[in-house]
């Protein structure tokens, strides 16, 4: 079972969510991308953790490679991979829920 989504409201791999699961990306490793993801994603004082991921629905579709692409004789074969990741510096900037977010009341 894939992961949950960190991004706040988002329900993407909840037991709900009854064993529709969505695609998961772990946060960048370089410093820089990955504050830029902490900055799009609307949750206070988040620090991810090894284990946090977003899902992909906060990634437009340009932003997800589901297909490998292999030469073959010539040819261009496509293949659907079963883990689908993310074209390097991709952000996430879809977040339908921002609105909700809740404010830490002990600041
Ligand atoms: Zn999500």
């Amino acid at each position: 079972m894939p992961d949950r989504c960190c991004v706040t409201n988002c329900k993407s791999n909840y037991k709900s969510t009854k064993g529709v699961y969505v695609s998961v990306f772990k946060f960048p490793k370089d410093e820089r991308l990955k504050s830029e993801w902490m900055r799009k994603i609307p949750r206070q004082d988040f620090e991810p953790s090894q284990r946090s991921v977003v899902c992909e629905k906060h990634f437009h579709d340009d932003c997800i490679i589901r297909y490998d692409e292999i030469l073959r004789n010539g040819e261009i074969c496509r293949f659907q991979r079963k883990n689908p990741k993310l074209k390097p510096g991709s952000i996430p900037t879809i977040f339908l829920d921002a609105h909700h977010i809740v404010r830490n009341q002990n600041q």
